[in-house]
């Protein structure tokens, strides 16, 4: 499985999804690698200020990794191009474009999805993440919206747990921030996985 994560816009959960999968599919399968595409190296960054489950890799060093791995994750460089899309879905499995519930991020993500169509792109998931909690309705509208536009929208979202910026600061997997809400926030990111690699 290779599975690649995609966004147009800064600041969705890119990274901290890309993260998280690979936490799901080393948990499921004792095996994968993430592959850091994106230039501010923040999966790299992560890695390093703490300890992660997997191994993380540049995207120029990952040639010599790949062959042994059957997982692997890939997080890109935000804003791709045409040309860019279409050779990252070409290049995997699965494309996972995270955007927040938010008019900003939607309508970015609007144009991605409009490229991938016209690329007659098929094997693209959209996942809402940092969703507000109750009784904000953004999740569930946002989701009811793209999936009556048509987008392949995930039914699983991730929610807004401050739990996420503590593993991130940490260096470690949210299922060991220690924070409260640690166990729920990954639930989130276990339901996502289900969905995406189990359906
Ligand atoms: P991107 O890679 O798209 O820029 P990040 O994964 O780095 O996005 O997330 C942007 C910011 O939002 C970071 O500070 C991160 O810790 C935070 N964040 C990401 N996902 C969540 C979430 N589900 N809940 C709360 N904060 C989140």
């Amino acid at each position: 499985m290779i599975l690649t994560v995609c966004s147009y816009k800064g600041g969705v959960g890119k990274t901290t999804s890309a993260i998280h999968l690979a936490c799901y599919l080393q948990e499921r399968d004792g095996d994968c690698l993430l592959i850091d595409g994106d230039p501010n190296r923040s999966c790299l960054a992560w890695s390093k200020r703490g300890s992660l489950p997997f191994s993380v890799v540049d995207e120029k060093s990952a040639v010599k990794h790949v062959a042994k791995h059957k997982n692997i994750v890939i997080d890109t460089a935000a804003r791709p191009d045409r040309d860019e899309l279409a050779a990252l879905i070409e290049g995997c499995d699965l494309m996972l474009l995270p955007s927040t519930p938010d008019a900003m991020a939607l309508e970015a993500l609007r144009l991605t999805v409009q490229s991938l169509k016209r690329l007659s792109a098929e094997s693209y998931r959209v996942l809402l993440t940092i969703v507000p909690p109750r009784p904000s309705r953004d999740g569930i509208e946002a989701r009811d919206y793209l999936a009556a536009s048509g987008v392949p929208v995930l039914n699983n979202y991730v929610r807004r747990w401050v739990a996420f910026q503590r593993a991130s600061l940490m260096g470690v997997p949210v299922y060991e921030s220690r924070d409260r809400n640690g166990g729920i926030a990954w639930a989130d990111y276990k339901a996502v996985g289900e969905e995406l690699f189990n359906a």
